[in-house]
Parts: C-alpha cells; sequence; structure tokens
C-alpha cells in the first residue's frame, strides 16, 4: 500500500501525544498517576458546563446542528464579530488542518517557528508544503527573519501566540509590524489556544485587527482553559470570505452537539474561569520559585505550561519521572536538548511534581 499511498504522507513522523494517565497506571502498575504533560486543565468543567453536558446528552440520537447555531450567536455576541465570521472546528487542530488543505498546493511554502507546535509542520507536510522553519530568538519569534522568508509561494504563516512549547506572547506593535509590507496574498494564521490564560496587558487583541486585514485568520479552543479537551471543540475568526472558503471543506457535522453545549456553558459561566485563570497564573508563580530553589532554569511563560532546563539527558528525567506517576512532556522531540515541559497543575498536583524531581534530579 505504501507505493499507491501519497508520497507526501510517507515522510510524516506521526505526532506523540502526552500519555494518558490509563495507559501509564496499565503500564506501570501505579496507584497514583498525575498528567502535567498536555497542557491541560486540571480542574475539568464547571457544574454549570457539567449541567448542560447532561442535557445535550440525552439527544445523542440526533445529529448536531451542523452551523452551531447557538453557540454562534453566543460568541459572535461576546466577541462583537458578526456570526459569519466564525467557523468551528474538532478542536481547533481541525481549523490547522482546514486553512492548510483549503490554500497549500504541493510545492507551496508555509513559514513557521523552530520551534513550535508540531500540527502546522504535520498538516503542512502532508499537503505537500515547502516548509521554511525560522529559528526562534531566546525562546522569543523572529518575526523579521520569518518576513524576510516570504516568497511568491509562501501561502500561510503560523503565529502562535501564546506558541506552544515556548509560552510567549506577541504585543500589538509585533503584530502590526509584521503586517506592515507584508503580501496580502498570504494568510497569517494567528493561535490563540492559550489566550484565555494571558494576563499582560500589552497582549495583542487581535480581533481588532481584523477590520484591517482581510489575510488574518485567528484560532481559540475550548480545550485548553475551558477544560474541554476530550470533547474536541475550538473556533475561528476571520473575514466572511476566508469562513466562506474553509466552510467549503468542512466535513457537515465536525462538532458535536455534547461539544456544543458545553462551550455555550463556558461562554456563559465566564467569571469562572477568569477566577481560574488568577488561580493557574498564582500556582505557576510557586512553580517557577520551586524551580528556582532547584537551582533549575526556565522559560517564564505566560500560559498554563513552562519549558525546564533540568540540565542532563531530559527523555531519562521523565522516564524516571514516570516511574513515580509523574507524566511530563520529553522536549527532545522538538529538538529542545535537556528540555522538559510540565503543565501547571492543582496545588496538590504541582507540589508532588516538585517534590518528584527534586528527588529524581
Ligand atoms: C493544544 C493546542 C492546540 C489545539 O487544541 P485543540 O484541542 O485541537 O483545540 C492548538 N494550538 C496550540 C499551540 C496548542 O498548544
Amino acid at each position: 500500500m505504501k507505493q499507491i499511498a501519497k508520497k507526501t504522507i510517507l515522510n510524516v513522523k506521526p505526532y506523540v501525544p502526552g500519555k494518558p494517565i490509563d495507559e501509564v497506571k496499565r503500564e506501570l502498575g501505579l496507584r497514583r498517576v498525575i498528567k502535567l504533560a498536555s497542557n491541560e486543565n486540571p480542574y475539568g468543567p464547571s457544574s454549570k458546563v457539567l449541567k448542560a453536558m447532561q442535557g445535550a446528552v440525552k439527544n445523542v440520537n440526533r445529529y448536531p446542528d451542523g452551523g452551531c447555531f447557538y453557540l454562534r450567536q453566543t460568541l459572535a455576541k461576546q466577541l462583537k464579530l458578526s456570526p459569519d465570521q466564525l467557523i468551528f472546528g474538532n478542536g481547533s487542530d481541525e481549523l490547522i488542518v482546514l486553512a492548510v488543505r483549503a490554500f497549500v498546493n504541493p510545492g507551496d511554502e508555509v513559514i513557521i517557528a523552530d520551534p513550535s507546535f508540531l500540527i502546522y509542520d504535520i498538516a503542512s507536510r502532508i499537503a505537500g508544503a515547502k516548509i521554511k522553519a525560522v529559528a526562534l530568538k531566546n525562546f522569543r519569534y523572529d518575526l523579521a527573519s520569518m518576513k524576510n522568508q516570504v516568497s511568491k509561494k509562501t501561502k500561510i504563516v503560523f503565529l502562535g501566540n501564546p506558541d506552544n512549547p515556548s509560552g510567549q506572547y506577541f504585543t500589538t506593535k509585533e503584530i502590526q509590524g509584521f503586517f506592515k509590507g507584508l503580501n496580502r496574498d498570504i494568510l497569517v494564521f494567528i493561535d490563540e489556544a492559550y489566550y484565555e490564560y494571558v494576563t499582560a496587558s500589552d497582549y495583542v487583541d487581535s480581533v481588532k485587527l481584523l477590520k484591517m486585514y482581510k489575510n488574518l485568520f485567528i484560532t481559540r479552543t475550548f480545550s485548553k482553559m475551558y477544560g474541554l479537551a476530550g470533547l474536541r471543540v475550538g473556533y475561528g475568526m476571520g473575514n466572511k470570505e476566508l469562513i466562506d472558503i474553509l466552510n467549503r471543506i468542512r466535513e457537515p457535522f465536525n462538532v458535536n452537539s455534547v461539544a456544543q453545549a458545553a462551550a455555550i456553558a463556558c461562554l456563559k459561566d465566564k467569571s469562572h474561569y477568569q477566577r481560574l485563570a488568577k488561580t493557574f497564573e498564582a500556582q505557576r508563580k510557586i512553580v517557577c520559585k520551586a524551580l528556582d530553589k532547584l537551582g533549575l532554569i526556565y522559560v517564564d511563560s505566560c500560559t498554563n505550561f513552562i519549558l525546564v532546563n533540568v540540565k542532563r539527558d531530559s527523555s531519562l528525567v521523565c522516564k524516571k519521572l514516570l516511574k513515580k506517576g509523574v507524566i511530563v512532556r520529553d522536549m527532545g522531540f522538538w529538538k529542545l536538548k535537556n528540555f522538559i515541559r510540565v503543565t501547571i497543575g492543582t496545588d496538590k498536583e504541582n507540589k508532588i511534581l516538585i517534590k518528584t524531581l527534586e528527588s529524581v534530579l
């Protein structure tokens, strides 16, 4: 079958997700396992969201509303956008794939940062794109070099804001500078999966920029702060014409009905999640202090995860942590030698992380 499969697929390395808790328990015979590897929200959905989900479960014999009517109305109102400027996806990952599928022909170029979120690279490779990866500079995007890489063949530039694994964000000034003089025949894809965590006052309000730039597409997700990673729902915002293009290739029932009900409930329970953002920020500071005490260097982040330099073979450190029931992410795959990425968990989980890390090191 390999001979008849698309050539572009054969050099794709499959995405390796963080290990599920049950898998680690099963394989290592452990009772207590904590997962701080996939930037999930350890508290899960709020009680109001759970209730909305329970209500929706009764109707899963029916196909979902393919147009996500109520979710669309609720979100459009909150964002002060027109409903036709929104598209929903089976996670925001699906929107990355849709954008690539809609715009990239084999041989076209896609510009990404290195290291960055792996799905940009994987989706682009599958489409047969030539990938131009621009190295981060001190863990921040080198936007000038990325702009220098733009050619007539460039179709998409991916900007993670904040990006994963670096945890850094863009200011309004930086984004406007990037658009300045940039050919408008290029899709600028801003991925804001961690938008809800950022408290910095100079963080770009990218939705405002949609009026100015027709080639801008922004995605966000309910998987991270909103704690719905297992349900798969995210959204994209852009110019009407862009959304219309993406809708042509979207599967008709890509967002399930329980996810739609849960997402609406999340949007209506904003204060709960705003409080949670404060909790995560406070916990992140506590973890950073503990890392300082351990003498470890890390990349200070505005999200719910931190890149930590463990100053020795990171895969070995991850294996040892795993044996003690702590799942974190080895950054070797991202070519960040000696780095691990840890997600901020509950107070109790963070204490276990630090204690276990100390004993392993
Ligand atoms: C987690 C993540 C996503 C994808 O989340 P979905 O669950 O597919 O919505 C997108 N971008 C970045 C940078 C992420 O870390």
